[in-house]
């Protein structure tokens, strides 16, 4: 037992897929030539008024209420002041102490029962421009210059920011899949980790087990994986133990872990404190979301994946469900099952070989799917994955597929064996003085032979036995 307590707090930024930016009717979705989707109001103008999105408005709202958050009956935009190139008016629109949505919870499953993390806030920002560095590595430090893309300045942007409700760092990396899987399937965002559409910063502190105290954080920024950022969880649980284990103090302190991707203004411990001078932006009305449409919003929302995750492991073991729904898996595999295909199996190929495949689950024809995942067993392993690859195009038929049986049969196989063991006398005399290893020559001999349509159990067994005599 270790003893000292984690406590970790996320903040989680995702852009939505609005059709146009927060304040401004500017196409939304950089990646243009840049600076071609801007305009007064995105630029900075001097006399340049924004108006807010209502679409972006309403999805924030909708989210908000799938993290069971209070929607606020008044809501409004400050302006949060701070230098930076990439940021024009020298402020970002954001909230501050009248967010839109607020005191929320999201339940992670788990096993042994849910984690339920308090949500503090959700609140609509605008995201700031991108500063691309010219030098070969695309990092500031050596560049021999910076440009600045506006296209994406103004993207609308929810904030979402935990309690410090976590405690070990697989929570926090299954937390922050949870909440993916909700936003994209709210359809608000694409949250891709890689393109930038979901980022998210870690807070971590340690306390001595049993305690309520919150000690000093430090803060990962610019994390772009899960996986990436449980480790740099882990990482940092571990030092911050160390420091106090040696009579030390663990100071207030911001570490940057992917700076080749995204960057923020640079921080000293000390300037963590920054006065933002924040104030309402006089440009904007505050919002008052009518009852009648937050009720709209509320009735949209469908089962959620965290409930989802629940009522298939009754079905499935508990990880397989987990993997289902934060794969984005789980509706395709109801649908298999529904058309006849046994639900272990269905999830096997669906978590393990669907998802290598990179292929949309909608676009996948179930009644077919089905097919392939029942006869899995009898057709050949490259004719399986073939037909798996292609499970996607349009008009896709698993028959052909189903005809290419394995060969499975003791009396069509024997022969071929008996010819290759007879063509590698060698082999076979170290095998039976004990190279063991040399089976899986043998079986992949009789494998090409086959054309690959052996079945490997079979073939297996009847070398061993062959070697033997
Ligand atoms: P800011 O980053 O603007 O200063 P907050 O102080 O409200 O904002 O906290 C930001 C995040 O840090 C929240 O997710 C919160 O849960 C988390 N947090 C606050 N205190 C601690 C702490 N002592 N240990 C770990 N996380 C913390
Ligand atoms: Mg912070
Ligand atoms: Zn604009």
């Amino acid at each position: 037992m270790s003893n000292w307590e984690a406590v970790i707090g996320l903040e989680i930024h995702v852009q939505l897929k609005t059709r146009t930016k927060m304040f401004c009717r500017c196409p939304n979705g950089f990646g243009g030539e840049p600076n071609t989707q801007t305009c007064p109001v995105c630029l900075a103008f001097p006399g340049a008024l924004p108006v807010a999105n209502r679409r972006a408005v309403e999805e924030c709202i909708k989210l908000g209420l799938a993290l069971d958050c209070e929607i606020a009956e008044r809501a409004v935009f400050h302006r949060k002041n701070y230098f930076y190139p990439d940021l024009p008016k020298a402020y970002q629109i954001s909230q501050y102490d009248e967010p839109l949505c607020a005191r929320g919870k999201l339940a992670v499953p788990t096993e042994n029962g849910d984690i339920t993390v308090g949500i503090t806030r959700a609140h609509l920002e605008e995201d700031a421009a991108k500063n691309v560095h010219v030098a070969a590595s695309g990092r500031i430090h050596g560049a021999t210059a910076t440009l600045v893309d506006f296209n994406r300045g103004g993207t609308p942007l929810v904030e979402i920011v935990t309690e410090p409700d976590l405690h070990d760092a697989e929570s926090a990396k299954r937390f922050l899949q949870l909440l993916r899987q909700t936003v994209v399937e709210l359809d608000l965002s694409d949250a891709e980790l890689e393109k930038g559409s979901m980022r998210f910063d870690v807070n971590v502190s340690v306390r001595p087990a049993g305690s309520d105290e919150l000690r000093t954080r430090t803060e990962l920024k610019n994390m772009n994986s899960f996986n990436f950022a449980a480790k740099g969880i882990e990482r940092e649980i571990a030092r911050q133990i160390r420091v106090y284990e040696q009579g030390g103090i663990v100071e207030q302190e911001t570490l940057h872990f992917d700076p080749a991707h995204e960057e923020s203004p640079p921080m000293r411990s000390k300037e963590e404190a920054q006065d933002y001078r924040y104030f309402p932006d006089p440009d904007l009305v505050p919002v008052h979301p009518p009852v009648d449409v937050v009720e709209r919003l509320r009735g949209e929302i469908g089962e959620l994946p965290g409930a989802r995750i629940k009522r298939i492991a009754d079905t499935l073991s508990f990880y397989d469900a987990d993997v289902l729904v934060t794969g984005g898996l789980d509706r395709l595999w109801a649908d298999v099952v529904a058309a006849g295909a046994e639900p272990k199996e269905a999830a096997n190929v669906l978590a393990n070989q669907f998802v290598a495949t990179g292929i949309a689950p909608s676009a996948v024809n179930a009644a077919e799917l089905a097919k392939l995942v029942s006869a899995r067993a009898e057709i050949p392993r490259a004719a399986f994955d073939e037909a798996l690859a292609k499970t996607g195009d349009a008009g896709f038929t698993a028959a052909p597929y189903l005809e290419q049986k394995v060969v499975g049969d003791a009396a069509e196989l024997d022969p071929i064996i008996e010819r290759i063991i007879d063509a590698n006398p060698g082999q076979a005399e170290q095998f039976r003085g004990g190279k063991q290893g040399l089976l899986g020559f043998f079986v992949g001999q009789v494998m090409k032979e086959t054309g690959g349509k052996a079945d490997p159990r079979v073939v297996n067994e009847r070398v061993r036995e062959k070697l033997r005599a």
